[in-house]
């Protein structure tokens, strides 16, 4: 059986966090020049020559789908999803996309670009696959973790307004999550979280880079603004929080 690939190899992946989110921006850097090629005369393309363009422009092969949203997934914008092997090995990824009559439009662009992002910090960053194989599903944290994720962390409803009051309940709300689990499993816990969330700045910022050079060069207007979302979503702030705790917890396991 042929093994999946999901992470490039070593050679392309080697370096400093900072090294490997400057390659993430090169490599969307190119994908956005080819995908924006596609649209010369037209607004729409089909997902196949999306696909197409990202099979030509990644510097290796990883197993990759584009596919249009699913009806339990038309609540997000977009999303990239693992698939996974035996319910354990990371084995795919799917990027699932907004259409209309199966074809995607233009000014999704920076979606897609969000997308994008999320796929090859994957794709560089094996630890990622690593750390949710081997600490996370297999100890059976998933299904707390991911329910706490969505509830709290990150959710629709998280982009509706920025408050203090949202920020102190969000703390009582991880601390009594928390409560519940070994100290081992909350630093697992822990590290996912504040990883999930710091991708979702990197996304959101190259979603916004991107939103700014497609209206520039297709002459359109910025429908919304990416930036304004990381601040009400209170990414950061949720972030340094993780961290944290994380400190703590570490610091106190230490001393026991
Ligand atoms: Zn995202």
């Amino acid at each position: 059986m042929r093994l999946p690939k999901v992470n490039f190899s070593y050679n392309l992946s080697k370096g400093s966090v900072v090294d490997r989110l400057k390659k993430t921006e090169l490599l969307n850097a190119d994908i956005f020049n080819n995908i924006l090629g596609l649209y010369k005369d037209t607004d729409t393309v089909s997902l196949r020559q999306i696909e197409k363009v990202y099979k030509q422009s990644l510097p290796e092969k990883i197993d990759l789908k584009i596919k249009k949203l699913s009806q339990d997934e038309k609540e997000y914008s977009g999303g990239l999803f693992s698939s996974f092997f035996n319910d354990l090995q990371v084995s795919s990824y799917r990027i699932s996309l907004p259409v209309e009559n199966n074809l995607f439009n233009i000014i999704d662009i920076p979606i897609l670009m969000h997308e994008s992002t999320h796929l090859l910090d994957h794709a560089l960053n094996p630890k990622i696959n690593k750390n949710l194989e081997k600490t996370f599903i297999y100890r059976g944290l998933e299904d707390d973790a991911v329910d706490f994720y969505s509830s709290h962390l990150y959710n629709p409803t998280c982009f509706d307004f920025i408050s203090e009051a949202k920020f102190i309940n969000f703390k009582k709300q991880l601390r009594n999550f928390l409560s519940e689990f070994l100290p081992k499993d909350q630093i697992v816990m822990l590290n996912n979280f504040r990883q999930s969330l710091s991708m979702e700045v990197h996304a959101y910022h190259e979603e916004d880079k991107y939103m700014s050079l497609l209206c520039k060069k297709k002459d359109l207007k910025k429908i919304y603004n990416p930036l304004v979302l990381i601040e009400r979503a209170m990414f950061n702030l949720k972030i340094n929080l993780l961290n944290n705790s994380l400190k703590n917890i570490i610091e106190r396991e230490r001393n026991i």
